[in-house]
């Protein structure tokens, strides 16, 4: 086992004990592996992340089947429901792709013809970022967005009221408000009894995994990427993701609104 294996399954090994002394009531009613409540800045996970982080290689991400798996393990572990095609524009989201042009528009350029850079040919993968300085914590008027000392921002689907103000603040688009009941849209059978679903009226989006953080493991798209996401803490400079960003060229979505996403992009 190499040394990053090593040292992120003893990270998240103390995150899952830490978790398992958790009252269950409470860990499911959040999106992550702990729930909300006086205690948030005290997790134990402050001790063993000092911030999570996320890199996707775009070289790695071409075609729309290469993203495929990705959002497919994510939705799956997550109950993230399916909408029929006439349901479309209340599409529930994890973790998507758009085109470069609307994730990076602060790199658009009117190019001369025959000139158009290959990177604006393909689609990109999108999801929360987890930023340093959410908006949408600060604007959440009960508390129900939430940022643990880790970095991940998490939701406490029972306390959302579904006011939508996280959704105008996240300059992102990383989140998705159910519009319909996404319990009728997931068959029985595919339900994965580990991870709460939701009800109609409240906003969702991805939480980084922490429920399996907790258990060791990484997240689910990371780990169908075959390596083109890597996960790890920032502030440890022996982790895969600073490494990532020290040895490569990365850039960040729209750095200047100042809120310091958590997912690098290697372009
Ligand atoms: S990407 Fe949006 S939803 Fe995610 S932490 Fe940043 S502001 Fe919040
Ligand atoms: S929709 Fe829910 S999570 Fe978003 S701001 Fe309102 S209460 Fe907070
Ligand atoms: S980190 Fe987890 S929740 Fe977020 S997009 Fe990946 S699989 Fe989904």
């Amino acid at each position: 086992m190499n040394n990053s294996r090593r040292s992120f399954l003893k990270y998240a090994g103390v995150a899952a004990a830490a978790v398992a002394a958790t009252p269950v009531v409470r860990a499911v009613a959040s999106s992550g592996g702990a729930a909300h409540g006086p205690e948030v800045g005290k997790l134990p996970t402050q001790k063993i992340a000092g911030r999570w982080a996320m890199v996707v290689d775009t070289r790695k991400l071409v075609k729309e089947a290469d993203f495929e798996p990705l959002i497919e393990a994510c939705h799956k572990v997550h109950n993230v429901p399916h909408l029929p095609d006439e349901k479309r524009e209340e599409e529930i989201k994890w973790i998507w792709t758009d085109e470069f042009e609307h994730t990076f528009p602060e790199f658009m350029s009117r190019w001369p013809k025959g000139r158009v850079p290959t990177t604006l040919n393909k689609p990109y993968l999108l999801l929360c970022n987890h930023c340093e300085y959410p908006p949408c914590v600060r604007v959440c008027p009960t508390k129900a967005t939430f940022q643990r000392a880790d970095g991940i921002v998490l939701m406490d689907f029972h306390r959302c009221i579904g006011c939508r103000y996280c959704m105008a603040g996240c300059p992102y688009g990383a989140r998705s408000f159910n519009f319909s009941d996404p319990r009728a849209y997931l068959p029985e059978e595919e339900i994965n009894m580990e991870f709460p679903t939701r009800v109609q009226g409240v906003v969702e989006k991805c939480n980084f995994c922490a429920e399996r953080l907790a258990k060791g493991l990484r997240p689910a798209c990371v780990e169908a990427s075959k390596g083109a996401l890597l996960f790890g803490d920032l502030d440890d400079p022996s982790s895969e993701v600073s490494r990532a960003v020290r040895n490569n060229f990365v850039i960040r979505r729209k750095p200047e609104l100042g809120t310091q996403p958590n997912v690098y992009y290697i372009v």
